[in-house]
């Protein structure tokens, strides 16, 4: 979607800098952004409050940029597109262009700027509890992915009772879905997820065995990555009807990459063809 608010060239005194001049007594920053979102709703009814406020904005980018130091452009940069996207939901992307004026280098120029693109990104994570409390867990892993604020929780499947599949003897589990939009790297949401896993008292014991929480992500975007922590699309969710059930359900036409087919085509393979 091309849609987006174009602010140009505010005038921000801030104090980011490497040398202690820039700190101490600050300087000009030119700031430039382009706020991506759907201005349907604003355009369909001419109504004030379902357009995003640039008068607004330009107050919180003021204000962040003064009491958020940074030693680099780059820095500041991103963090002022990441602020952007957490406190406007509506916001799906921000570019920012962060100038420095007549930068002091003792060199005739007119200035150097940094151009930093953040946006949000669409994942769908797995999850299961075959141990205690297991609703109880399941709704801890949506609370605290709520509650993270590079995060909003779109959609959450019903939560389905699964046989165990495998070798290991153990309890039914209880398997659902949740479609979340993320700023987090594929990496940093792994890390996330292990976060939430640890605060359920997630022991790793038996590969496939009894777990409180089990917190797998199936798709970013359509990333493909392979490497030593991380498999995306997760590897075994074509195989599995208690992955593609509640998956199916929330997102029937989310699309595996690799494979090339959306939750519900693989769903239905696998209820002709009888697999777990
Ligand atoms: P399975 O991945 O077959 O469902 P599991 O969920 O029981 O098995 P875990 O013990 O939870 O496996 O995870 C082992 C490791 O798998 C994690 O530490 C993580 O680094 C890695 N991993 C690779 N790809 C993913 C992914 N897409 N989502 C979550 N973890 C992943
Ligand atoms: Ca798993
Ligand atoms: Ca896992």
């Amino acid at each position: 979607m091309d849609d987006c608010i174009m602010i140009d060239n505010l005038v921000v005194f801030a104090n980011h800098g490497v040398f202690k001049e820039e700190k101490t007594m600050g300087q000009r920053f030119v700031i430039s952004m382009k706020l991506y979102y759907d201005l349907y709703p604003a355009a369909r009814s001419d109504d004030l409050s379902k357009a995003l406020n640039y008068a607004e904005i330009c107050s919180f980018v003021t204000e962040f940029t003064q009491t958020n130091r940074c030693c680099l452009i780059e820095a500041a940069a991103v963090n002022i597109a990441d602020a952007l996207l957490k406190k406007y939901s509506v916001l799906t992307k921000v570019e920012i262009t962060l100038k420095k004026p007549w930068a002091p280098i003792g060199l005739p120029l007119d200035q150097a700027a940094v151009r930093a693109s953040r946006s949000r990104h669409r994942a769908y994570i797995g999850i299961g509890s075959n141990l205690g409390d297991k609703k109880g867990y399941l709704d801890l892993a949506v609370k605290k992915l709520s509650e993270d604020e590079s995060c909003i929780v779109r959609k959450v499947s019903e939560y389905r009772i699964t046989e165990p599949v495998g070798e290991v003897e153990q309890d039914d589990f209880l398997n659902g879905c949740i479609e979340l939009d993320t700023l987090y790297s594929p990496h940093e949401l792994l890390y996330k997820l292990h976060e939430i896993e640890n605060a359920a008292g997630r022991k790793r014991e038996i590969h496939w065995g009894p777990r409180t929480l089990d917190l797998d992500i199936l798709l970013y975007d359509s990333e493909m990555i392979h490497d030593s922590v991380l498999t995306i699309p997760h590897p075994e969710m074509a195989k599995r009807r208690f992955v593609l059930e509640p998956l199916a359900e929330i997102a029937p036409f989310a699309r595996n990459p690799v494979l090339g087919e959306c939750a519900v085509t693989l769903l239905e393979r696998i209820k002709r063809n009888g697999t777990s």
